[in-house]
């Protein structure tokens, strides 16, 4: 399986982004190599901890991107473990990533649209619903100064656009 260097790029951000630095070492280790790899040479090639690297492989195989086999030694019974990367997978996962991302943003988009909000004149406190606003006597609890109507017209366009553009991505 090959993958072009911007595939490459992507796994490998997407990698770190969501695993960490080390589980990205692995990845590299497992995409120079092609083939299986037990985790016993990814340990020597990175000069890492043993259940480091299976930790990572395991992290890779929960993001579905690299599967392995599982062959008992026939002189020490113990099991070998022959991992293989799945690069080509990468499409899904940032696929799956940008539903989540779209979900976090629709459900703050639904919460700025669905209140009303209250603010005071100090730049540090932070607005608060109109229930709140409220239940205080629309006095800010942090400063005692007024709270004022907030106007999050802005932010709204903000999200709706960010929601159209992976809408439009994701279709
Ligand atoms: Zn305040």
């Amino acid at each position: 399986m090959t993958i072009t260097e911007e595939e490459r790029q992507t796994l490998l951000s997407m990698v770190e982004d969501v695993a960490g630095p080390e589980v990205r070492e692995v990845t590299i280790v497992l995409l120079t190599y092609k083939g299986e790899l037990t985790d016993e040479i990814i340990a020597e090639e990175l000069d890492i901890k043993l259940n480091q690297v299976r930790k990572a492989l395991y992290r890779l195989h929960d993001l579905e991107l690299a599967d392995f086999r599982r062959i008992r030694d026939k002189t020490t019974g113990w099991f070998i473990f022959y991992w293989k990367l799945h690069p080509e997978k990468i499409g899904s996962l940032v696929s799956t990533k940008q539903r989540n991302v779209l979900e976090r943003i629709k459900s703050r988009l639904g919460y700025e649209e669905g209140n009303m909000f209250f603010v005071c004149d100090s730049p540090d406190c932070s607005r608060v619903t109109f229930q709140t606003a409220m239940e205080q006597d629309f006095i800010c609890q942090v400063c005692e100064h007024r709270l004022e109507s907030f106007d999050n017209t802005k932010i709204i366009a903000v999200l709706q656009k960010k929601v159209s553009q992976l809408e439009e991505i994701l279709h």
